[in-house]
């Protein structure tokens, strides 16, 4: 098989040959078809993340052993299984949930795996789709893509479980008051289309770019604002109107999105953390109980999550991500053309 392996944090990913992967039990043999390449990628490439203050959280630290294979957004087909996988479709497109988990916690037990304290992510853990071949340890974790494209549902699995799962967290309030999404990208795009699809008004976004917040208002924002403008609160505030900002979704996480989320957010309001930017936390202690505002991080989503994604998915309703795919041997070039801001859309590569 070949592989994309990260040998030591900070260095490029390099290419390898190794002998062709075997499966026993419930194991499933994919031969990948898709893998999206996602910002966190570079973060795990890096080996930590920035928390502030010249703070950093390290990969190594939190159990995460090299050499690995990344990819956590892969999608292949069946190429072989253990006795015990049951009978699979080897003539399609599966798309895999990545976040799974020890499976002896409680969280797990209680179907949290993505909380897991000793998870077995997929490209995190163990090794993933920068590859074309992989093995997952159930056919549990396997969703039939249906007639999507390979690349446009490989993303599915990060991006739009994450966007999901951000959402569903705030679910009861979307329909009474215009949810503000902080961050167009593409994380941001898939949103505004996922509240359509969840019943929700059409969103309030807010962002730096110009361009964004014009394709956001094409994809059906309400409003789109200049987070830099000087009264973006009150801009936030006005656009939302009569209910107040009752739910806030922060793609960033930068001191000054999470600054201005809790600026805008009225009181009782819900604001979820999903960005990983870095920074540390902006707000005085005393205004969260006055404000009784409750702050929620949101990471990546559950299997059952994934299984209503993936049926909204199969509607239609999931905006697909504007992709371009490349060769499994360009997987560092295009972290690094990541890492400068120089990909648009999602990179999805084709091994
Ligand atoms: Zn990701
Ligand atoms: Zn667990």
């Amino acid at each position: 098989m070949k592989c994309q392996s990260l040998n030591e944090f900070g260095k490029a990913v390099v290419g390898e040959e190794r002998p062709d992967l075997t499966v026993t039990g419930t194991e499933v043999l994919l031969r990948v078809t898709a893998n999206g390449v996602c910002h966190s990628d570079l973060h795990i490439r890096e080996g930590c993340y920035n928390l502030g203050g010249g703070q950093k959280l390290s990969f190594a630290d939190r159990g995460m052993k090299l050499p690995l294979v990344m990819g956590h957004e892969p999608v292949g087909m069946v190429l072989d299984a253990g006795d015990k996988a049951g009978e699979l479709d080897r003539n399609k497109h599966f798309v895999v949930y990545p976040w799974q988990g020890c499976g002896e916690c409680h969280q797990c037990k209680d179907g949290r795996e993505n909380y897991c304290s000793a998870p077995r992510y997929v490209g995190m853990h163990i090794d993933g789709g920068y590859a074309d071949q992989m093995k997952i340890p159930h056919p549990k974790y396997l969703f039939d893509i249906g007639d999507m494209a390979p690349e446009i549902a490989a993303p599915l699995a990060c991006s739009g479980l994450t966007t999901y799962s951000a959402l569903k967290k705030v679910q009861d309030t979307l329909a009474k008051s215009p949810v503000v999404i902080i961050g167009v990208g593409g994380l941001g795009l898939m949103a505004v289309g996922l509240v359509k699809a969840m019943g929700g008004l059409p969103p309030v976004v807010v962002d730096l770019d110009p361009v964004k917040r014009e394709a956001a208002l094409k994809a059906g924002a309400s409003a789109a604002i200049d987070g830099a403008a000087e009264d973006a609160v009150a801009q936030v505030q006005a656009a939302v109107g009569g209910t107040g900002v009752q739910a806030t979704i922060d793609l960033v996480g930068a001191e000054s999105t999470a600054s201005l989320a809790f600026n805008a957010v009225a009181k009782g309001g819900k604001m979820v953390i999903v960005g990983l930017f870095g920074g540390s936390t902006p707000w005085a202690l005393p205004l969260i109980p006055v404000k009784a505002v409750t702050i929620m991080g949101s990471y990546v989503g559950s299997l059952v999550e994934f299984g209503e994604l993936m049926d909204l998915a199969h509607k239609g309703l999931v905006p697909a991500l504007p992709t371009k795919t490349y060769a499994l041997d360009t997987a560092n070039d295009i972290l690094n053309e990541l890492e400068d801001g120089n990909v648009v859309g999602r990179a999805v590569l084709t091994p």
